[in-house]
């Protein structure tokens, strides 16, 4: 993968260090202002429709990139169809390789993910981190939802960021400094479209078989993955920590089991 533009990290630190206190929106405005091809990333949870409404103010070219893992529930679907409808975007919907999601369920069976994070990882590695790599080639800066209060994994994140992972293009976190509450507030104000399983108690959405509603009190991102506990709640499209770089680089991925290609 080639970046579409080098940029030193640097200026990228300094735009953190300016950015820091700046409103989404004028975070926003920056990131189109000084990047050519800009894609916000969204699994449609609030936070990115806060973004997508923004950035459509903003500009008349936005790019937005979502995943269809083919593992969605159905309201996802659904609202994919809002965005759609609502907001004047060029809407890329990601499908993983149909050969790597092949040998992954043919090796280790549809269900994978239940039986060992290293295969839940596999599995979120071939349906969203791989296509979003290949998609994000050619983009000088991807924009997304990210909020420090949302896990402990993400209580650090930089407003903007030099992504090495997506060969050293921007990331950018408009709603870094942003509660739920700052989302949920800018959602109804604005009639934003919603997802229809926020309403079901869900507090944070992924794929089917991967997500359940929370309970009063549990942390934002508790039912993702709820089976394996207090892991990381992350599949890795923020970080990839079990991606050996043979694997990075070659399109196998290493498990405790073996290798998936
Ligand atoms: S969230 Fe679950 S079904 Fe979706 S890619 Fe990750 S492990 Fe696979």
């Amino acid at each position: 993968m080639s970046a579409a533009i080098d940029l030193p990290a640097d200026e990228l630190e300094a735009a953190a260090h300016d950015l820091e206190d700046a409103d989404p929106e004028a975070i926003l405005a920056w990131t189109y202002e000084r990047f050519r091809r800009v894609a916000i990333v969204t699994s449609l949870q609030a936070g990115t429709i806060v973004l997508i409404d923004m950035a459509s103010r903003l500009s008349s070219e936005v790019e937005v990139i979502t995943l269809d893992t083919g593992r969605l529930p159905q309201e996802t679907h659904d609202l994919i169809d809002e965005v759609r409808r609502r907001f004047r975007v060029r809407l890329h919907i990601l499908t993983p390789d149909p050969g790597e999601v092949g040998s992954m369920t043919g090796e280790h069976g549809a269900n994978l993910f239940y039986l060992s994070p290293e295969l839940r990882n596999v599995c979120c590695d071939v349906r969203k981190t791989r296509p979003l790599a290949r998609a994000l080639a050619g983009y000088d800066a991807w924009v997304t939802g990210l909020r420090r209060g949302q896990a402990s994994t993400r209580r650090d994140t930089p407003v903007v960021a030099r992504d090495e992972v997506h060969g050293g293009i921007a990331k950018v976190a408009p709603l870094a400094r942003w509660t739920n509450q700052d989302v949920w507030g800018h959602v109804r104000a604005h009639d934003l479209p919603r997802h229809a399983l926020y309403a079901r108690g869900y507090t944070s959405i992924g794929c089917a078989p991967c997500t359940r509603a929370t309970r009063p009190g549990e942390d934002e991102r508790a039912g993702r993955w709820w089976w394996e506990g207090d892991a990381p709640k992350e599949c890795g499209l923020h970080a990839a920590p079990w991606r050996s770089g043979a694997g990075a680089s070659t399109g196998a991925v290493t498990t405790a089991r073996g290798t998936v290609r």
